[in-house]
Order: C-alpha cells, then sequence, then structure tokens
C-alpha cells in the first residue's frame, strides 16, 4: 500500500530530523501515482500534491513513526480537507421539498431514487417518486416496482411526453396529498447529450428544486469528471452522489469531482439493495483512496505523544527561568496546529498578551514567525544579545521594520517576566501544582 510505498521513497530521511525540499521529491511523485492508480483525475492530483508538499516541509519527523506514515497521515489530512472535511446534509426547504436527479443513463438515478426515499421515509417523512424518464416506458415499471418495494408512493403520467409537465403536475399531486418531500427521477442518457441537457434545465426552471443532485458512476473514472462538469455548467447542481462504490473503485473519482466542480459530495451508494445508502464521510473517502489501514491512528498516537512530551519540555524550561526563542516558536506551531486560537492562546504564561494587539488568524503570526527564523541559534537560545545592529539586521532578513522587532523583543521580555513572577508565585506556595 502507500504506506509502504512511501517508506521506501523516504529511505533516505533517515536520521534526518525534517521533511525537506530534496527528500520530499521523490515522496511527492510516490503519491501522485498513487491517486492517479486510484483513479484521480491527473491534473488534480498535481494539484493536490502540491499542497501536501508545501504542507510537508519542515515538518518533524516523529521517533516513534516512520517518515511514510507520517507522510501518509499528512497526504490522509489533504485529502479529507481537500473533500469538504465533514459530511454535508440534503437540503430539505420547502412544502413539499423537492429533489431533481440527475445524470447519465445506468449512473444508478432511479436506484438511488428508491434509496433517497427510504432513507427520508425512516425520518417520518411522507415521499412521492416522481417518474420522468419519458422515454423508457420499462422505467417508469422498475420506479414503481422499486416504489412498492419500500413503501413509497410512484407518480407517473404514460402517456404525455413533457417531463416539465409531469414534474409541475406531481409537485401539485403532493401538495394536495401532503407529501412533504418529492424526488423527481429523470431520464439520461448514455452520452451526454444536448436535447436531454435542455429537457432537464427546463424541468429545473420550472420547479426550481431545493436541492438538484447529480448521480455518477464511480467505475467510470476519469470520465466521471468530465460528465460531471458539462452537467455542474449547464444545471449548476448543489451536490454529487458516487454510486456503485461497493465494486472495486478506489474512489478517486470522489477527489477529482469535488475538486473540479467545487460542490460536495452527499451520499454514496454501494449495491443493488435499498440500505446500500451512506452519507459521504470525506474523511473515510481519504482511506478508502489511499488504500491503508491504521496508520492514520497509529501516527495520531505519536503526534499526541510528542506533543505531550513537548509541553513538558517547555513547562520544565519556563519552571527554570530558560524560556527562549525556539521554546516561543514551537509555542506557536503547536498553537497553529491545534486550531482554535482564540480558545488558546491563554494557555501559554503570557502568551496572550504578547499577541494581544494582533488579529488572531495563521497570517497574524507570520511576521513573528519570520522575525525568529532569521535568528542565529545562539541568539534564539539567549536573547539577550540581540543588540541594536543585530535587529536591524532581523528585520532585513525577515521582511519586517524595526519597528515590528523591537515590539517582539518587548512582548518576549514582557512574557518572561510574567513566567517569572508565577514562578515566585508558586514556590512561595510550596508547588508547581498550581501553575500547571
Ligand atoms: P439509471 O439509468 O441512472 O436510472 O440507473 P439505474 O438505477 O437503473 O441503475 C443502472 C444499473 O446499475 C442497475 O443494474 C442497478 O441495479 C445498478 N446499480 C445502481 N446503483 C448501484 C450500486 O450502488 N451498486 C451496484 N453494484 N449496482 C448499482
Ligand atoms: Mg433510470
Amino acid at each position: 500500500n502507500l504506506s509502504t510505498k512511501l517508506d521506501k521513497a523516504f529511505k533516505t530521511l533517515k536520521g534526518q530530523g525534517s521533511i525537506t525540499e530534496i527528500n520530499v521529491a521523490a515522496t511527492i511523485k510516490e503519491i501522485r501515482r498513487a491517486l492517479v492508480d486510484a483513479d484521480v483525475n491527473y491534473k488534480v492530483a498535481k494539484e493536490v500534491t502540491d499542497k501536501i508538499k508545501d504542507e510537508a516541509m519542515g515538518r518533524d519527523v516523529l521517533t516513534t513513526v516512520s517518515p511514510g506514515q507520517l507522510m501518509t497521515k499528512i497526504v490522509y489530512d489533504e485529502l479529507t480537507q481537500l473533500m469538504g472535511g465533514t459530511k454535508e446534509d440534503v437540503v430539505l426547504k420547502g412544502d413539499p421539498a423537492v429533489i431533481l436527479l440527475s445524470g447519465l443513463q445506468g449512473s444508478g438515478k432511479t436506484t438511488f431514487a428508491g434509496k433517497l426515499a427510504t432513507f427520508i421515509k425512516k425520518q417520518n417523512r411522507t415521499v412521492l417518486l416522481v417518474a420522468c424518464d419519458i422515454y423508457r416506458p420499462a422505467a417508469i415499471d422498475q420506479l414503481k416496482v422499486l416504489g412498492e418495494q419500500v413503501g413509497v408512493e410512484v407518480y407517473s403520467e404514460p402517456d404525455n411526453k413533457n417531463p416539465v409537465e409531469i414534474s409541475q403536475n406531481a409537485i401539485a399531486y403532493a401538495k394536495k396529498n401532503n407529501k412533504k418531500v418529492v424526488i423527481i427521477d429523470t431520464a439520461g442518457r448514455l452520452a451526454v447529450d444536448e436535447q436531454m441537457m435542455r429537457e432537464i434545465e427546463a424541468v429545473k426552471r420550472a420547479i426550481n428544486p431545493s436541492e438538484t443532485l447529480f448521480v455518477v458512476d464511480s467505475m467510470t473514472g476519469q470520465d466521471a469528471v468530465n460528465t460531471a462538469k458539462t452537467f455542474n455548467d449547464r444545471l449548476n447542481f448543489d451536490g454529487v452522489v458516487l454510486t456503485k462504490l461497493d465494486g472495486d473503485s478506489r474512489g478517486g473519482a470522489a477527489l477529482s469531482i469535488r475538486a473540479v466542480v467545487e460542490k460536495p459530495i452527499k451520499f454514496i451508494s454501494t449495491g443493488e439493495k435499498m440500505e446500500a445508502l451512506d452519507m459521504f464521510y470525506p474523511e473515510r473517502m481519504a482511506q478508502r483512496i489511499l488504500g491503508m489501514g491504521d496508520v492514520i491512528s497509529l501516527v495520531e498516537r505519536a503526534q499526541q505523544q510528542f506533543d505531550e512530551d513537548e509541553a513538558k519540555r517547555i513547562n520544565q524550561k519556563i519552571r527554570k527561568n530558560q524560556f527562549n526563542f525556539d521554546d516561543f516558536l514551537s509555542q506557536l506551531e503547536q498553537i497553529k496546529k491545534m486550531g482554535n486560537l482564540k480558545d488558546l492562546v491563554g494557555m501559554i504564561p503570557g502568551m496572550s498578551k504578547a499577541i494581544k494587539d494582533v488579529d488572531i488568524d495563521d497570517d497574524a503570526f507570520k511576521p513573528i514567525e519570520s522575525i525568529i527564523k532569521s535568528m542565529t541559534p545562539q541568539e534564539r537560545a539567549t536573547p539577550e544579545v540581540l543588540n541594536g545592529s543585530r535587529r536591524r539586521r532581523l528585520a532585513k532578513g525577515s521582511g519586517t521594520d524595526i519597528q515590528q522587532v523591537n515590539n517582539l523583543m518587548k512582548q518576549f521580555e514582557d512574557m518572561r517576566k510574567v513566567m517569572r513572577t508565577m514562578n515566585k508565585m508558586s514556590s512561595t506556595k510550596g508547588g508547581m501544582q498550581q501553575m500547571a
């Protein structure tokens, strides 16, 4: 799997402390190949790996996991993020709420219509299925059979060849008969076709659905992306349904489609049974694409251990009044990683004061970080040596000005004062418990 491949690519990294430009290149290639193998569109795979490279560069390699494992975790996080981060629900607005299904023939629309009806019925809402495939009489029967199977009424007008009329009539029927959700199953062609597009556009315009879903067969690989793009250009759909994920498809289509049309994937369909429907969870799909087992949790545990050790180490230094710029930088990185900055700044003694006049987002730390990174190891360890000329050099080196450098020095000194005071207080109280 990818993790082992990455371990190999990372052989050269052994003994080095962090991921750098040179040692990451081979790995990035390996990741790109793995993504393309999983049916991710080449262009998307390239964009993704460029992002991953930025993310990976300079990350410390933890001692308890292999660099390949760490890299896999970085890739996993990035893929999850790219696929939307969290699951997104279908929107049911209006009385009745109308859901319009679109997609090519054979993509799984009719099957999905039955599944979605089952899904919504379970939430105690009344559903009406509407047969709008006017080209194949068998399609109406197929939906009727499904409707019967799941206990949902099916509306159809076998002699009417106008899908706009049928869907409008169906909505009126739903209102009269107290159906809260209307699911409209439409016709599809084997390939994108102008008449089909016009037809479904017209239906959408006429009924203004609260949700237009694009249904696509995940086994169609690269084609899925082009089809999605064409449908989205014409329909501006709200979400994607990925079908036939019970096959050996690796799910790369999910990533490509999300990246190309920027619409959320809402459901995945994993079989012909009516229960075989799942919400789309980006993290599960990322795992599927990468084809890995428990690497993620392994790395997460190691990361946590690393963070705990680091916190202990810094605490020690605070107690001994040895807190320096290396520690400051490490704390900044910790805070950024943890996300919600506003909640966290108060956790480090003096830190909230040091950054009180900056807006709290990741960018806010950039000048501070670049100033610290411009320091020599000696300057970081013993900030007292930072005289006027050294400070001017730092300003130049970090692309800031002397005012910003002086501010940082002042804030840093204030922080250390707070720490010293706290140390005194807690030692007079006879222990460190208060501080912790
Ligand atoms: P439509 O033309 O878009 O309405 O597609 P259908 O719903 O008629 O499905 C086409 C074929 O794919 C049928 O044989 C379905 O049983 C099958 N199918 C639909 N969804 C799935 C799925 O999630 N997994 C599998 N294995 N087959 C599916
Ligand atoms: Mg159909």
